[in-house]
């Protein structure tokens, strides 16, 4: 993150296209980048329409909550977004969003399983289910990452989604895939009963993209 206009404006744009998509709906949903080096989170802002955001809306902030520089409050879901950077060194973007396949799961409390070739090179294999938390905690944090060791995304039970990257380009696609796993497990379900990729097939894949178990 070299500078945060630049930052500020691609968080926007990444906001505005998941509405667009319908990945989120109303204000929900929340989008952030860290500047590991500075200890900067930047962050939508809460509660504003995504239509209206501009990218001076977007709240900088520290790790631990105080404010560096927003005309708004942060998302009410800083804490889970600070609490997966301060845990996960490898991680500089992280998108929440409530797409509809993949919460409709979450609400069945169910993850998605490993149903499809793309979800080993985008996802890490399948969409894990993590606990409840509290919106608004540092515990939604903490049951997400014990679920992703090696995902990079997860449903938030009774919530929605919650995606993982090296960049915001980088999550969104992985969002986008989430929802289309959920839709399409939803799909086949319709029809009969969705078949998995077998395990032989899954170690040539982790193989193929250097990925762990
Ligand atoms: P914010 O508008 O505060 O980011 O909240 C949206 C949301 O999805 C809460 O889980
Ligand atoms: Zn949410």
């Amino acid at each position: 993150m070299k500078n945060y206009q630049e930052a500020r404006k691609t968080i926007q744009q990444t906001a505005l296209k998941a509405y667009r998509e319908q990945l989120v709906t109303g204000t929900s949903g929340n989008v952030s980048l860290y500047d590991r080096e500075n200890g900067i989170m930047a962050i939508t802002p809460s509660n504003l329409d995504y239509q209206v955001m501009a990218p001076e809306d977007i709240v900088l902030m520290e790790l631990d909550g105080a404010v560096v520089e927003g005309r708004h409050k942060p998302s009410s879901e800083w804490r889970m977004h600070a609490g997966i950077y301060a845990k996960r060194e490898d991680v500089t973007a992280i998108i929440h969003t409530h797409s509809p396949y993949a919460t409709s799961f979450s609400v069945l409390h169910e993850g998605i399983p490993v149903i499809l070739v793309e979800m080993l090179p985008f996802l890490g294999g399948d969409i894990p289910l993590s606990q409840f938390g509290m919106p608004g905690t540092f515990e939604l944090a903490e049951n997400a990452l014990a679920v992703m060791k090696s995902r990079n995304s997860c449903l938030l039970m009774n919530h929605g989604v919650l995606v993982i990257g090296k960049s915001l380009e980088q999550a969104y696609v992985r969002a986008q895939y989430v929802e289309d796993a959920a839709r399409i497990c939803h799909y086949s379900r319709q029809i009969g009963q969705p078949q998995l990729l077998e395990e032989n097939v899954l170690e040539a894949l982790r193989e193929k993209y250097h990925l762990t178990r």
